[in-house]
């Protein structure tokens, strides 16, 4: 595994969440994109070396609807980047680990990604994502 690539944050409304992080890192999300397969809305901000995903619910039964019923708002998730996300998942399953998937989908910002369950990595969720070429 390489470096954090991002933190992943639930928000209840993107549109506020979006103004705060605005004012927090001086500039505007670089990227808004909506991922249907997951239930997302998502904005990425870029501030220095740090990428921040918020995440805002597009359905009742997204994972991200769950984890604010929850959990309420807050950091939802960890990433990292993997040069090679398929021997990542096979290593991290050999280990023991829990993947939410047996093959990596097509997520947010152009990347593969894939997620461990939160039971086996001490209640984070860890995403693993590779660029797409
Ligand atoms: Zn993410």
């Amino acid at each position: 595994m390489d470096k954090i690539e991002h933190i992943g944050i639930a928000v209840k409304d993107l549109e506020v969440s979006n103004r705060i992080f605005e004012k927090l890192f001086g500039v505007p999300p670089y990227k808004q994109e909506v991922v249907l397969t997951e239930g997302v809305r998502t904005s990425f901000f870029e501030s220095g070396p740090n990428k921040i995903e918020l995440l805002e619910a597009t359905t009742e039964d997204s994972p991200i609807a769950k984890f604010l019923e929850k959990r309420g708002e807050g950091i939802h998730h960890i990433a990292f980047a993997v040069e090679d996300i398929r021997s990542e998942m096979e290593r991290l399953k050999n280990e023991g680990f829990v993947l939410l998937s047996e093959e990596p989908k097509s997520g947010a910002d152009n990347k593969w990604v894939a997620f461990l369950h939160p039971k086996s990595t001490n209640g984070v969720l860890i995403e693993l994502c590779q660029d797409k070429e």
